[in-house]
Formats: C-alpha cells, sequence, structure tokens
C-alpha cells in the first residue's frame, strides 16, 4: 500500500460569532414557518417543494448568502451558508425548490457564468423565485458520465440540441437547467472527457419534452427530459465551450459534501428520540448513543470539507468520504428504528406520525447511495485519491 496523505481533512473551523447569529435568528424563522407541520411533513425535507417558502427564504435573506452583493447576494462566508443548509435540514423545512440553485447552480454561475447571465439570473435566483434542474445523468450514461450522448450541435447564432436525460429531479417545475451536452464528436486523440460544454437551457425552449418517472415512493419527482432540434442561442453556453467536464467535476464537489448527505434522515432520528424518551431500554440508549456519535463524526468531517471548499481547496476525495458514510448511516437508521421500536411502518394517513415517517423513509433511502453518484464509485475515487488504485476516470472518478 503506498504511504499517502491526500485524506488529511482539515480541522473542522471555529463557527464565528456572525455565524452563531444567523443560526439563532433563522431557527427563530423556520420556527415561525413550520409552526403547525407535521414530522411526516418535515420528513421529506429537501424533497419538499414549496415555491412560497422559497419566497420567503430569499425575501428574509438567507438563500444566495454567499453569492456576490452585486448580484443580489450577500456576500457572506461559506460556513454561514453551511449553518443555514444544517438548519433546514434539521428542522425539515421544505427547501427543494431552491436547493439545487442555491448548493450548486448559483455558484456555478457566479464563478464560469458571463455577465449578463449573471446579471438575468443571480438575482432572482437570491429571491427565491428560480427552481433549477441538474441535467448530467442520461441513458446509459449515469456513473460512467462522460459516455453522455446529448449532442448541441454548432449552427449560426448558436447550437440544436438532442438527445435524453434521464433522472432529471424537479424538470416539470424548473425554470431552467444546467445540462452537460457533447460539443464536438468524440475524438480519440483528445480523450473522452473533452469535447463537453455546460448550457443553461430555459425549459419552456421549444424542442424540450418532459416526462415524469415514478419511484418506489408512488411520487413523481423525477424525469426523462428530451431535447428534439432544441435551439439553444450561443449565449447559453456557460463558461467555454468545450470546458465542461473540468466544470462540471467542480460542480460534482458541491453536489456531495454538504449536511444534506448526512441530515436527510434526520427527522427520524428526533422522532425515535421522542418515542423513546424515558425510556429504561439500555440497548436503546446505547445504540442512539451510538448513531448520535456517528452524527456528530460526519458532521465534523463535512464542516471540514466546507472549509476545504472556503479555502479554494479541491475537496473531490473528502467529500466523497463524506457522501459514502453518510449515506450509510442514514441507510441504517430505519432498520435501527425497526429493531428499537416495535412498529408496522405505513403510508397510511391516519397512521401516528413515527409510523409514517419510517414508511416513508423506508423508500427513499435505497436512493441515497446511488442519487450524487453511486456508492461504488465513491470508493473508486476514495481508492485513486489514497493511491490505491490507478486508471482511468469515469463519471463520479
Ligand atoms: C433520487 C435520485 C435523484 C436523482 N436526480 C438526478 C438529477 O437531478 N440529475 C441527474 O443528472 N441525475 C440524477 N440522478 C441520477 C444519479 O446521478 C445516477 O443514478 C447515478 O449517477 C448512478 O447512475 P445510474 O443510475 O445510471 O447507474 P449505473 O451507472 O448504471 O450503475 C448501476 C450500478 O452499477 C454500479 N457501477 C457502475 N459503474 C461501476 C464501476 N465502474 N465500478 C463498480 N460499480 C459500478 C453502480 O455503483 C450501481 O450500483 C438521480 C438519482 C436518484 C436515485
Amino acid at each position: 500500500v503506498p504511504a499517502t496523505d491526500s485524506l488529511q481533512v482539515p480541522p473542522p473551523p471555529r463557527v464565528p460569532a456572525s455565524a452563531l447569529r444567523l443560526r439563532r435568528r433563522f431557527r427563530r424563522f423556520l420556527a415561525a414557518e413550520l409552526a403547525g407541520t407535521t414530522a411526516f411533513d418535515r420528513a421529506a425535507s429537501w424533497d419538499g417543494f414549496d415555491p412560497d417558502f422559497s419566497r420567503r427564504m430569499g425575501a428574509a435573506g438567507y438563500i444566495g448568502l454567499s453569492l456576490p452583493r452585486a448580484f443580489g447576494g450577500h456576500g457572506r462566508p461559506l460556513l454561514e451558508r453551511y449553518i443555514v443548509f444544517e438548519e433546514a435540514l434539521v428542522a425539515g423545512a421544505p427547501v427543494g425548490c431552491h436547493w439545487f440553485a442555491d448548493r450548486q447552480s448559483g455558484p456555478l454561475i457566479a464563478r464560469y457564468g458571463s455577465e449578463a447571465q449573471k446579471a438575468a439570473i443571480l438575482p432572482r435566483l437570491c429571491r427565491g423565485e428560480l427552481c433549477f434542474c441538474i441535467g448530467m445523468s442520461e441513458p446509459g450514461a449515469g456513473s460512467d458520465l462522460a459516455a453522455l450522448r446529448t449532442e448541441a450541435r454548432p449552427v449560426a447564432g448558436g447550437f440544436i440540441a438532442n438527445g435524453t436525460k434521464l433522472w432529471t429531479t424537479n424538470a416539470h417545475r424548473a425554470d431552467y437547467m444546467i445540462a452537460l451536452m457533447r460539443t464536438t464528436p468524440r475524438d480519440a486523440a483528445a480523450g473522452r472527457h473533452a469535447g463537453f460544454s455546460q448550457f443553461l437551457v430555459d425549459l419552456r425552449s421549444a424542442g424540450i419534452g418532459i416526462r415524469p418517472v415514478r419511484d418506489l415512493h408512488g411520487r413523481e419527482h423525477f424525469n426523462e427530459v428530451t431535447f428534439t432540434d432544441c435551439f439553444l442561442p450561443a449565449d447559453a453556453v456557460i463558461g467555454k465551450a468545450g470546458d465542461g467536464w473540468a466544470q462540471v467535476t467542480a460542480e460534482l464537489a458541491l453536489e456531495r459534501s454538504g449536511p444534506e448527505r448526512y441530515l436527510s434522515c434526520h427527522v427520524l432520528l428526533t422522532e425515535l428520540l421522542r418515542v423513546l424518551r424515558g425510556a429504561r431500554d439500555t440497548r436503546a440508549r446505547v445504540a442512539l448513543g451510538r448513531a448520535v456519535a456517528e452524527l456528530v463524526t460526519l458532521r465534523t468531517l463535512s464542516l471540514g470539507v466546507a472549509a476545504q471548499l472556503a479555502a479554494g481547496e479541491d475537496p473531490q476525495l473528502t467529500a466523497a468520504v463524506v457522501k459514502d458514510l453518510g449515506a450509510r448511516f442514514e441507510q441504517s437508521l430505519p432498520a435501527l428504528a425497526q429493531e428499537l421500536v416495535a412498529v408496522q411502518p405505513t403510508l397510511d394517513a391516519h397512521a401516528d406520525d413515527f409510523r409514517r415517517v419510517l414508511g416513508s423513509l423506508m423508500l427513499v433511502v435505497p436512493s441515497f447511495s446511488l442519487r450524487g453518484g453511486s456508492v461504488e464509485v465513491l470508493r473508486g475515487i476514495i481508492a485513486r485519491g489514497l493511491g490505491l488504485r490507478s486508471g482511468e476516470e469515469s463519471r463520479d472518478g
């Protein structure tokens, strides 16, 4: 095993007083907003979709926290953004309408977008008025993203797009997609990662079809999106045409490292603590203590990644570790709940909250080790980062 020091996660940063004040203020905002909701409502977390809530969050100054002031953002440190994301998830706020925009599309546009794109998009995004979706995966191109076949062929004034995106969360209710497409044909000499570009796609454009795909839960939140001779103007390219692969890799680090990778099931943990409060069962106490200790460890690791991002470092490796460990932790929670509390999980609207939260999350957690990069692929990235593996890189590794 070659010696390596590449998995050095910086110690978690000290949370500054300004962030603690922000946390208190945001908690008050959330408490007022979520008064009267059930644990079942809150368990939807970042899958919860409420455009009015997103607008109120934007109006109160909690979206685009780290984006530039010149474009409607708040210019605050990344750590404050982390605190807001964390509090929203712990509370189970319905952040789904603006989540992708705030987490990755806004920062991507701020970093690579043209001045015109920033002026047109960022102020509305920060007001919570825009919903974005992520157009990466395709049939036959999930883990191996570089195998994608949607092409945007250069024509006078822009590009003509043809192809299919798959598993596109919220495409049916989004305003824009950030899509990765091939703009020059694959060329063995240039390598399989050359020739991609990212586009800011207005989903009202002619030639776009959106068909829902129903999940295990019976919900329709992701979609198949087809492009049929869809014209994309030249100014829809984000960054530089041909640089799409480097940009999308940077975007994936934002997608993978945040608190949503270990707090998506948090309501189940708090429900378990509520149901078992006062129980004298030592086994339950030990198991819950272990779960909370694991949560605290994951948070420390994830805050370390936030510090790497803030320092301008590339956290690809550590983000993969957080995502892998976080998914495993979250997937273990429904089984732990069943082991400690003998109830039947259900989706029956008349059943008690705990059983409904359990029923709902049991159907959702299998996706945690797929969305944002599958477990096997993440472990490949980790192995490569530790110097244990070489070979060609796939989507996520
Ligand atoms: C709830 C949910 C929401 C999603 N939302 C979006 C979205 O909004 N936008 C978007 O672009 N995508 C989205 N995705 C797609 C997600 O990114 C892909 O599911 C993921 O990248 C895996 O790709 P795949 O489904 O094609 O599986 P595949 O790549 O076909 O993989 C299938 C299995 O084979 C394994 N495998 C594949 N390659 C290797 C390898 N080289 N070595 C070892 N094992 C391997 C994988 O680990 C996996 O277990 C979403 C997925 C889910 C579940």
